[in-house]
């Protein structure tokens, strides 16, 4: 069986084709990335040598690539690449039309012309906009997307829909809460939260620290999208999601709790604009319809994340320079 994953350098992408080598040997994984400043290499070097695998540097939205790809015979795309961070796509919509949508709309056009098995679609409990103090999120929850990055992909998961529906496109959408773990970008919250606390930096918390998200851990959510590509059913989206509700602010004091550090790092920044204030996952379907069980809870997951960014200190270090630090700074205005 032959996959393509799209977006395979990144965080999540760069976890699920390391979980599908290890766990089904009779595969071989095409991971078509455009190395953008999420995407970095060193996520695979466990499996750049396995025959196996191959990677192709390359943008979903360029027609011809794509066509070349598929040409070659694709039997399942799990799709991941992505511009994935609402905050860049705050002061910046225009990349997450073009990759989010046009890159998904590229990637179907040539799954609908070579035909294949299945076309997975990774999206966000984000689409679904924000809950209250109760209640959540259910796969027919209408889509309200507040963000331009949440936008991009609720406007994705419409076109893979259509495409199901219109040209009988087999596939699965997948919407799953916040993920952490090893190799994440150290933009996102928790491993910002980890590095800036390891250097006795400022930990930037927006508002006032009480915005709700579900967290997972990555291993959890690629044995689900496993799950999903063999046995979900064509057209249906799964929920996935960690039973796992935090507030932000109880991320951070988590964290510096594991580092034994001081909550005297803590400091309160402008809220972010839109922000959403609760996520909530309810994953009963993809739990009872296809025996889906995470394995790591928060107190299992945190612990063994931590000591990730504390072995691997020169992955994020490296990461954090240039470009990236551009980017902080304008966006918290802390140094
Ligand atoms: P990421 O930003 O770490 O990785 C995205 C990858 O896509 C990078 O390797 C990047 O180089 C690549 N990419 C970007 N634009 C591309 C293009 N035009 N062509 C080819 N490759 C391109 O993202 P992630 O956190 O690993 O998320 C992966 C997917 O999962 C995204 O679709 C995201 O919406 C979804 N998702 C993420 C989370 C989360 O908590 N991180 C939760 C639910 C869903």
């Amino acid at each position: 069986m032959k996959y393509l994953v799209t977006g395979g350098a990144g965080f999540i992408g760069s976890n699920f084709i390391m979980y599908i080598l290890q766990k089904h040997p009779s595969v071989s994984i095409i991971n078509l990335d455009a190395l953008t400043y999420a995407g970095n290499l060193e996520n695979l070097e466990s499996v750049q040598d396995d025959p196996r695998y191959k990677f192709i540097k390359g943008d979903i939205t360029d027609n011809k690539l794509v066509d070349e790809i598929f040409e070659s015979g694709i039997d399942y795309v799990v799709h991941f690449a992505a511009e994935s961070h609402v905050d860049r796509s705050i002061l910046d919509a225009s990349i997450f039309v073009k990759t989010n949508v046009m890159g998904t709309q590229v990637l179907l056009d040539a799954a609908k012309r070579y035909g294949v098995t299945k076309f997975v679609h990774v999206s966000t409990d984000e689409v679904y906009g924000s809950l209250g103090a109760t209640g959540l999120f259910l796969e027919d929850t209408p889509l309200a997307p507040n963000s331009p990055y949440s936008a991009s992909k609720a406007g994705s998961d419409l076109l893979v829909r259509a495409y199901h529906e219109t040209f009988g496109l087999p596939v699965n959408i997948t919407r799953c809460s916040n993920n952490y773990g090893p190799f994440q970008f150290p933009e996102k919250l928790i491993p910002l939260m980890i590095a800036n606390a390891l250097s006795d930096k400022s930990l930037p918390v927006y508002g006032d620290g009480l915005n709700i998200r579900d967290w997972l851990y990555v291993e959890d959510h690629c044995s689900a999208i496993d799950l999903v590509v063999h046995q979900g059913e064509l057209g249906e989206v799964y929920n996935i999601g960690g039973n796992n509700e935090r507030t932000n602010i109880q991320i951070v004091k988590t964290v510096l709790t594991e580092l034994g550090k001081s909550e005297s790092l803590i400091e309160y920044v402008q809220d972010r604009l839109g922000h959403d204030r609760r996520y909530g996952i309810d994953a009963t379907k993809i739990t009872q319809q296809l025996g889906w069980k995470p394995q790591f809870d928060f107190e299992k997951g945190m612990p063994k994340t931590i000591q990730w960014y504390l072995d691997n200190q020169s992955w994020w270090k490296r990461i954090q320079s240039g470009e990236y630090e551009e980017y902080y700074t304008k966006q918290y205005g802390l140094r």
